[in-house]
């Protein structure tokens, strides 16, 4: 029994049970967001009561960042850490397994009704499926767990954010009106969004996506009742399909005639070049929001401005 009490003793400062909740000197709400989405959404939500930190640097994968003890102890000590809670972001995990955060913890995949990542046909291979000589096809319906990207769909988005809204109030509730409207505001502005893609997809014939890339896009696809067709689900560390797959995926954009093969940010897409190159057509870049550039981030990019263009490139190639 003796020999507890050190650990009983050093778990209590970890947890910071009894302490007193962090107040920075002016007040202001310390918000830390693990990912780009989440940080664009307490941006907005915070308004000007809150200061909102991005962990993961501009330009990073952000699924196998490694956190720094500054990270670390910036998670610790704020507010409210929002995160995704996928399984594939184990940096996200290796920090909440070295503290206990002493604010409030959200996390987005709690926020809204979750999807499983699928194999759907032509895909190459499931996770760490490099034998590409058997993998000829994906299994078209292998679930390979639920699917973390929920905010690719903008009725995700405007949830989340009216979500951060609220749970932000409850933390400063002598500015809880600000939150909610300013949460609001901008949730506002993503219903808007979600008006125009309906509209712009309702009125194609043919509503199909091939994607020569790897495919966190699930939730914006069931969102406007796409079809869809890409070399890798979700965000797999695969970068060279199956023969089966480039040849799946160039016959659908033959026979479719699609205007252009998708590729998404920080992609090389070299996988979309070949295929587009053998179909003789185009390639179009689809912005997911997973990470921004610095170029983006310093020039003012946000979730919304960066859906919208999406938009205009879907009118442009599509439309
Ligand atoms: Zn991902």
């Amino acid at each position: 029994m003796k020999q507890l009490l050190p650990l009983l003793c050093a778990l209590a400062l970890l947890c910071g049970c009894a302490a007193p909740p962090p107040e920075p000197e002016d007040g202001r709400l310390q918000i830390v967001a693990a990912v780009f989405p989440a940080y664009d959404f307490a941006r907005a939500a915070a308004g000007a009561h809150g200061d909102v930190t991005l962990l993961l640097p501009p330009g990073a994968e952000s699924h196998s960042y490694e956190p720094t003890p500054a990270d670390i102890l910036r998670v610790r000590n704020c507010d409210l850490f929002i995160y995704l809670g996928g399984e594939s972001d184990a940096w996200v995990d290796t920090i909440l397994s070295a503290i206990e955060p002493q604010g409030e913890c959200l996390r987005m995949v709690d926020c809204v009704d979750l999807l499983e990542e699928e194999t759907v046909e032509g895909m190459t291979g499931g996770h760490e499926d490099h034998d590409h000589s058997e993998e000829a096809h994906g299994h078209p319906g292998e679930v390979l767990g639920m699917d973390e990207h929920v905010w690719t769909s903008p009725k995700n988005a405007a949830v989340i954010t009216r979500l951060l809204g609220e749970t932000l109030a409850n933390l400063d509730p002598d500015h809880a009106g600000d939150y909610r409207t300013a949460a609001e505001d901008y949730a506002r502005e993503l219903d808007a969004l979600d008006g125009e893609f309906t509209a712009f997809f309702n009125g194609l014939p043919h509503k199909t996506m091939v994607f020569g890339d790897r495919f966190p896009l699930r939730y914006f696809a069931e969102t406007y009742d796409l079809d869809y067709y890409a070399a890798f689900p979700g965000c797999g560390a695969q970068t060279e399909p199956s023969a089966a797959t480039v040849a799946f995926l160039t016959e659908k954009v033959r026979d479719e005639d699609l205007p252009a093969v998708w590729y998404i940010e920080f992609s090389n897409h070299l996988v979309a070049d070949s295929i587009a190159e053998a179909a003789g057509t185009s390639t179009a870049l689809f912005h997911t929001c997973h990470n921004v550039s610095q170029a983006d981030l310093d020039a003012g990019a946000t979730y919304l401005s960066l859906m919208e263009g999406n938009l205009e490139t879907l009118r442009a190639v599509m439309g």
